[in-house]
């Protein structure tokens, strides 16, 4: 297997990036999570009041029956005792033993028809009750007119006739306390059927709750899962998935060894930067958003795609069928609205192609394809590049620069070389350009090597102000020897206009060493402001407003010199070395060229400088189109700090 780790770390997106979740799934899933306890738990609480008020009902119900039956018991018992009352009537002793007991009785049978009452009124059986008790006092009423029968004088005559009334009325008494049982029983079974069905009812509830809920639980969980699982795994603006979800299912398919004879190819569209700078992020956005629906169209069902962030995209497709697609990438055509409008766009893509092997892993596939397209971003390089074993020899150079880039910048082994610029008037020192060299343990590495890479990877800024802060403390050291200094440039990478706070951080370094703004210049390289072009204004802007130099670097290089000028209020303009190197060769459209840009600038009223100076026939062309101020080796290269400080003390070239 080929060693191609750690390729490039910060640029590419990371497969699984933290494997944290957004803040809002996360308040969303426990919001879900609360709802559902808390439905749980009013579930349990509903549930047990319908218990308690069921096993109320059924308890009153039963306790109820017991009181019924015994009144009815009590009554039974009290009827025979008046029946036995009546025929013993001539027995005194008998008869009040009689009564007593009856007396007894009928105060118990009155309690407990006073417990009934309570109980039933308790309950919701109040018509009931009142039924029933207007029943048993009628009942009463009657035993009490056949008690008070047998206080009548003539006892012994009227004995045989009252017998015989009593033996009659309490045959029907007998027939009535029947009949009230039966009544009684048919109420009870009523209430005992409506209590039955009451209690389906709360049961058929309880169960239509408890699905319902459930229902909802499981709707909700997956719902859930939904968002969850688009946040993650899908790029919100294209609807495709991102690249976590292409690592975590590459992985799967690497462990089943389904990639064999598949490549991995990485796109990234040309110019969608200018797409946005033209018609805004807005269009931009929708352009994106067609380019990925055709490409899913395109790949198969065994392929995959997804969307790296930015202007970047990943596919996953069978090593025959990376020819066609890489000739789909040369041109697709995506139409989309703009005010009103279908605008059609050609998008053409730039890509890294990589065979996929038998030992890789997705890291080292992604690192292959992704550094194969970051090659081919090279506007000197062919738009589709494969990954082959001279980018693996640069793989390793990077990984190795940028192991060893942090430690050199705590080790200060970087070290600032001054390269003098002269005005060949009177051939004197006229300001100096801060050149940043690597001082690896016998070597000293060439900025060539490295900036680019650190560029890519971010850690520039970081290199630019340590920079800025060593020409500082020089400038300091030499104001406070007395030794006057000159202006000195310091080069910026594009990569700090993405920073808001770029101007304000370059006035803190300044004024922490107290310079005086005259002595300090910005290097921005011209291809700067292409991008960021509002924050590149910006920029001078506030350097404009503080006094302080800013240059283009490299002139003529990019592909808006003209609108640059016209646009950025910049002080000086550093003519590209390429134009300078034709001087003196015949070339006369190039030497044509140098003589308009000069005057166009001088016109302008910018100031002009030109670098890479190396010969006297360039200085004297440059001299005679009015050009006066040059960097070159024909004066000096760049210099270490000791040397520079002794062409300070002797700023005359003889
Ligand atoms: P640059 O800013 O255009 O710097 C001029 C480069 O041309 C320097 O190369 C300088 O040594 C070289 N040069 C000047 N005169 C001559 C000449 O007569 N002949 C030849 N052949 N070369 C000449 P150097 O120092 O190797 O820097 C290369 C580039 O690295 C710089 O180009 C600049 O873009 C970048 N660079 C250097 N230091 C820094 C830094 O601190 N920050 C950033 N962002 N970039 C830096
Ligand atoms: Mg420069
Ligand atoms: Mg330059």
């Amino acid at each position: 297997m080929v060693e191609r780790r750690n390729v490039n770390k910060k640029k590419r997106p990371k497969i699984n990036p933290k494997g944290k979740l957004p803040v809002h799934v996360v308040t969303l899933s426990v919001c879900i999570t609360l709802l559902g306890l808390l439905g749980l738990l009013s579930l349990s609480y509903y549930i047990e009041v319908i218990r308690n008020d069921y096993k109320r009902l059924v308890d009153n119900d039963y306790r109820n029956l017991e009181y019924i039956n015994r009144i009815n018991c009590d009554i039974y018992k009290y009827q025979t005792m008046v029946f036995r009352y009546m025929t013993s009537i001539d027995d005194d002793e008998t008869s009040s033993n009689l009564e007593a007991e009856a007396d007894i009785l009928k105060s118990e049978i009155e309690n407990t028809d006073k417990l009934l009452g309570e109980n039933i009124i308790g309950t919701d059986y109040e018509d009931k009750y009142n039924d029933i008790h207007s029943k048993l006092n009628g009942y009463f009423d009657n035993v009490s007119y056949i008690y008070e029968l047998n206080d009548s004088e003539d006892i012994k005559t009227a004995s045989y006739d009252m017998e015989m009334q009593l033996s009659e009325y309490i045959d029907n008494v007998v027939a009535s306390v029947e009949e009230f049982s039966v009544m009684l029983n048919v109420d009870i079974q009523t209430a005992q059927t409506g209590l039955a069905l009451r209690m389906t009812d709360y049961e058929c509830s309880e169960w239509i709750l408890i699905i319902i809920l459930i229902i909802m639980g499981v709707i909700g969980y997956f719902r859930c899962i939904r968002i969850t699982y688009d946040i993650i795994n899908k790029d919100p603006l294209t609807k495709i998935n991102d690249i976590g979800k292409l690592g975590k299912e590459m992985t799967k398919w690497l462990k089943k060894d389904k990639l064999k004879g598949y490549a991995c190819i990485c796109s990234n569209i040309k110019g969608l930067s200018l797409i946005n700078r033209r018609y805004g992020a807005n269009v931009g956005d929708k352009v994106l958003a067609k380019f990925a629906t055709v490409m899913s169209q395109v790949v198969w069902k065994d392929e995959r795609i997804a969307r790296v962030g930015g202007d970047n995209f990943v596919y996953i497709v069978h090593g025959e069928r990376v020819d066609a697609i890489l000739k789909l990438l040369e041109k697709i055509t995506v139409s989309v609205d703009v005010d009103d409008d279908v605008k059609v766009f050609d998008l053409e893509n730039r890509c890294g192609i990589y065979m996929i092997g038998e030992d890789d892993n997705f890291g080292d596939i992604l690192d292959a394809a992704y550094l194969s397209v970051h090659h081919a971003k090279k506007s000197s390089l062919p738009d589709n590049i494969w990954f082959d074993k001279e980018l693996m020899l640069l793989t390793f150079e990077r990984k190795s620069i940028l192991s060893k880039y942090k430690r050199g910048i705590v080790e200060r082994e970087f070290v600032v070389y001054y390269q003098p610029k002269v005005d060949m008037r009177k051939d004197t020192l006229c300001g100096s350009e801060a050149l940043v060299r690597w001082q690896q343990e016998d070597s000293l590495v060439p900025p060539i090597k490295f900036i680019p890479l650190l560029e890519d990877d971010g850690s520039i800024t970081e290199l630019d102000f340590y920079v800025l802060d060593n020409v500082c403390r020089d400038i300091r050291e030499w104001l406070d020897q007395g030794i006057k200094p000159v202006r000195v440039s310091s080069n910026f990478s594009k990569v700090h206009l993405r920073n808001s706070d770029f101007a304000e951080h370059v006035l803190e370094v300044i004024n922490k060493y107290k310079i005086p703004h005259e002595y300090i210049e910005v290097e921005l390289t011209e291809s700067s402001g292409y991008e960021n072009f509002n924050a590149l204004i910006s920029f001078v802007s506030v350097m404009n407003e503080n006094n302080i130099y800013v240059s283009i670097d490299d002139f003529g290089t990019g592909y808006s010199s003209l609108s640059l000028l016209r646009e950025l209020n910049v002080d000086v303009v550093k003519l590209d070395k390429s134009f300078i190197d034709e001087i003196g060769k015949g070339d006369v459209v190039n030497e044509n060229l140098v003589k308009n840009v000069i005057h166009m600038i001088k016109d302008l009223d910018r100031e002009i400088i030109c670098e890479g100076v190396e010969t006297k026939k360039q200085a004297q062309f440059l001299k005679e189109n009015n050009c006066y101020k040059i960097q070159g080796y024909l004066y000096d290269k760049p210099l270490p700090h000791d040397e520079f400080e002794q062409r300070l003390k002797a700023p005359e070239y003889m």
